[in-house]
């Protein structure tokens, strides 16, 4: 039986006019209509979905999650990488159903311990737990000497690269990560985060260059961890089809995004701007050559990331080790003097096309998937209404994730 969704304000598109009382027929997984009331044909018996004092719109799609690492149980930053596998798949659970209460229905994960990504995905088709629709990569690569060593392989030249993404693809992934800017001398926390928010490459020219020919070959995509600096424009050159944060951008890098056509993804703008859950929070905010870091790289977020919203409006906006707050990361994008639209799109249809389900998900015409949330409040008024999802519908399945 179809089911028709009423609302106060349809939002089909963030790049459309919203709809004044606008209704979606769902039948089944899909979206079979969307538009303005009387215009669109209601299939005789069909349940009714009454969000009428609400703003319905596409599901959420984060584009970068790690789904073991999650900051919101306050643990030291370092325990995500010493904690014990049962443990950090119990909090897997936990976060999954956090995101998709959250109101994100699809989300890209890049790097997890072991095979992890590849169980959740499993589990979640299977519906022995629920979260979010994912597009994995199953195992991140990294090289010896790279950072990350929980979330990501080692893989040391071309040939060994090339290896790893082929066993990736065998394995079900959807999509190669690359680590290819932060070095780590050491095995300490204090080591890893030395390597952190600089721009100096880990992998080569060579390496990415084989990285994307193998990827290409196989027809899966390339997310490239950067913060900044030559290894970044590397990846670009090279055909990445993301950079993953870019904190450390320099005036040069907004040519390279707009020649490229690259998508930047998970700007992290949480870390930066939120005293709560960034970095100030964290332990080592007490190191200054770590706090001078940190606010250089908030600088040049701050400075550049609008830009490249309005030169290409392509960005994506992430969790990542955070879970259930990918409306503060659209709350900071508005903040840093980007529209609500552009914050919008930045968490809906520019990630759909950035995970190559542009056709799938992300807006909500007809036959794409009915991944369908409502809000209190209309977030193109005040973007920070994406923070009381009410009805969590994917694939045409209404959720019921309180408590
Ligand atoms: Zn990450």
């Amino acid at each position: 039986m179809a089911i028709v969704i009423k609302s106060k304000v349809l939002i089909v598109d963030p790049e459309t006019p919203p709809i004044q009382q606008g209704v979606v027929v769902v039948e089944g997984k899909q979206v079979l209509a969307a538009g303005e009331p009387g215009k669109v044909e209601v299939p005789p018996e069909s349940t009714v979905l009454d969000c009428s004092e609400e703003t319905v719109m596409p599901g959420l799609i984060d584009s970068h999650l790690h789904i073991t690492a999650n900051n919101a149980f306050r643990v030291p930053l370092f325990e995500h990488y010493t904690i014990d596998t049962p443990t950090a798949v119990m909090r897997g659970v936990t976060t999954m159903r956090s995101d998709l209460a959250s109101g994100v229905t699809t989300a890209r994960t890049l790097g997890d311990r072991l095979d992890l990504e590849l169980r959740f995905r499993e589990a979640i088709e299977r519906g022995e737990i629920v979260g979010p629709r994912l597009v994995i990569c199953i195992r991140a690569l990294r090289p010896s000497h790279g950072t990350a060593k929980l979330l990501a392989y080692p893989a040391d030249g071309p040939d060994e690269v090339r290896l790893r993404i082929r066993e990736n693809f065998a394995l079900g992934a959807h999509v190669v990560k690359l680590f290819v800017s932060n070095v780590q001398n050491g095995e300490t926390f204090l080591d890893y985060i030395q390597g952190d928010l600089t721009g100096v490459p880990s992998y080569s020219k060579g390496e990415i260059v084989a990285a994307v020919e193998q990827a290409k070959f196989l027809g899966m995509r390339v997310a490239t961890h950067a913060i900044g600096g030559p290894a970044m424009r590397w990846a670009m050159e090279a055909g990445v089809d993301s950079v993953e944060h870019a904190n450390l951008m320099e005036e040069q890098d907004l040519e390279y995004f707009e020649r490229y056509g690259t998508y930047l993804s998970d700007p992290n703008l949480h870390l930066f701007f939120d005293d709560e859950i960034g970095f100030p929070s964290f332990e080592t905010w007490k190191y200054d050559w770590w706090r001078a870091k940190v606010l250089d790289a908030r600088e040049r977020t701050a400075r550049f990331l609008p830009e490249v919203v309005k030169r290409t409006g392509k960005v994506c906006l992430a969790g990542d080790s955070t879970h259930a707050f990918l409306w503060r990361e659209a709350k900071y994008l508005v903040q840093l003097g980007c529209s609500t639209k552009a914050a919008l799109l930045a968490v809906t249809k520019n990630s759909a096309q950035l995970l190559g389900l542009g056709d799938k998900i992300g807006t909500l015409e007809p036959g794409k998937y009915a991944d369908i949330i409502s809000v209190a409040g209309n977030p193109l008024e005040d973007i920070t209404a994406l923070r009381n999802v009410k009805l969590v519908m994917k694939e045409g399945r209404q959720y019921d994730l309180r408590d």
